[in-house]
């Protein structure tokens, strides 16, 4: 092997573990799930999220959108977005004190209120949750045929978080 041969598989071998490094070094901001309490709460959430890129993936996928009750806690990170009512029981779940049993009752009793009142608008909430999602769909598809990629499959989703955990030391949420 000729000496510029030689120096030249040197190179490459550099240049391989340099984009390697790179790589290693670059955080994927993908989520295997973002939940959400209501509509209100899903746009507010969208809007603070989806338009983020990731540094691996170029296009972040926030994963399945999932509604959960307002007494439950939203992702760490989205929980400064979260737009609904205060809920001692959620703020508990998070670290807060514990709530007082009149506070909770109160809370609870107000909750039934806005169930039952004969003005809810129980489609339209759907609708407008339905839409978001659309569009939040939209926007992902749309930016993955940009860059002639597939969405991420709810397992490799789900990989990405695990290894992120374990390295991070970190369950989930
Ligand atoms: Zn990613
Ligand atoms: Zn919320």
């Amino acid at each position: 092997m000729s000496n510029l041969q030689v120096l030249k598989n040197r190179v490459f071998k550099l240049e391989r573990l340099e984009a390697k490094q790179r790589a290693a070094s670059l955080i994927c901001t993908c989520r295997v799930e973002t939940d959400y309490h209501d509509a209100n709460c899903l746009e507010s959430v969208l809007k603070a999220q989806a338009n983020f890129a990731c540094e691996v993936h170029g296009i972040r996928d926030l994963g399945p959108l999932v509604w959960i009750p307002d007494g439950m806690p939203l992702i760490r990170d989205d929980r400064k977005f979260c737009v609904c009512p205060p809920n001692s029981g959620r703020t508990w779940a998070e670290g807060g004190p514990k709530p007082a049993f009149e506070q909770t009752q109160a809370e609870l009793e107000a909750k039934f209120k806005a169930i039952f009142d004969p003005n809810r608008d129980i489609q339209g909430e759907s609708d407008r949750i339905n839409a978001l999602k659309a569009q939040y769909d939209e926007q992902i598809e749309r930016g993955l045929a940009r860059l002639g990629r597939r969405r991420l499959s709810y397992e490799e989703l789900a990989k990405i978080e695990l290894k992120r955990a374990k390295k991070d030391r970190l369950v989930w949420v």
